[in-house]
Formats: C-alpha cells, structure tokens, sequence
C-alpha cells in the first residue's frame, strides 16, 4: 500500500506522520509531548522549541530542550538549522540562569547509537545541581 492510499484514522489521531519522501513512520516520544498527547512537565515553549524535564534524570536538573522541527539527530541538520541550533543552546543558556546552575552546569547531545541516543528526535539535555564527571562514561 502506498503511503497516499493508506487508510486516514491513525494519522488523524495523530500517531503517525508523513514524513518528506511520502513514507509513513510512529511520531517519536517528542512529538508526542509536543502534540500534548502525553504529559511532560514542561518549563518553557514557543513556536520553534519546548523544553521539559527528563523523565529518568541524571542530575537534580535535567532538562531537555527539543526543536519542533522534526531533526532526528545532529547529523541530519542542514546550513538551514542554523539558527534553530543557536537557538537550542542559548535557550540552555537562558534555562540555566533560570534554574539557578549558577556553580556550573553540562549541555549534552547524544548523536548516534554509540552516544547512547535512545529517542530519535534532536534535544540538548541540561544537567546541573551536582558535580558532573568527566569523561563521561
Ligand atoms: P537520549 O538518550 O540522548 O536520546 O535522551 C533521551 C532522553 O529522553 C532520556 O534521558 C530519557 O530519559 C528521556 N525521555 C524519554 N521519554 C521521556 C518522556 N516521556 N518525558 C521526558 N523525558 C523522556
């Protein structure tokens, strides 16, 4: 069945989404929150990104800050994201000063299987409120 003939519903309800080459694929856990079809606590937004904390933090801060824009890693983002990643890290920035990570914080981008990305959709995470090790593991 071809991606035009497939039957409306699932789509409808949202969770399934065209993607540019016309094939069909499950919307990823972030646009799920972004589409409010599940709860996030989410502590910023606006038209191009939304920031939420983690569901399984790593640091007593841990926020992720995701694009709208469906990027499913770094390595897909064109010259024409380049705003949006500028945007991604001031908006860390701004959340830090926030969050009051005022003695350090890390911004992380996990890109890739050995970077241990488990969601395929481009986020910054934002940890603080504790001392970080590094090199990470
Ligand atoms: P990564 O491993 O870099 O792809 O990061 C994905 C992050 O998403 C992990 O830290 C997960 O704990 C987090 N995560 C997965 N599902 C949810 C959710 N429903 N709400 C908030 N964070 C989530």
């Amino acid at each position: 069945m071809s991606a035009k003939n497939w039957p409306s519903p699932p789509i409808e309800r949202g969770l399934i989404v065209h993607c540019a080459n016309e094939t069909l694929r499950p919307m990823t856990i972030f646009e799920k929150i972004i589409a409010r079809q599940i709860p996030a606590k989410i502590i910023w937004e606006d038209d191009d990104a939304i920031a939420f904390h983690d569901v399984d933090p790593q640091a007593p801060v841990h926020v992720l800050i995701v694009p709208k824009k469906v990027v499913p890693r770094l390595t897909d983002a064109t010259d024409d994201d380049r705003a949006l990643l500028g945007k991604l890290l001031l908006v860390a920035r701004d959340l830090a000063k926030e969050l009051a990570l005022s003695s350090g914080y890390r911004v992380v981008i996990n890109c890739g299987p050995d970077a241990g990305e488990s969601v395929p959709h481009l986020h910054v995470h934002l940890l603080g409120k504790r001392a970080l090790a590094w090199p990470p593991g």
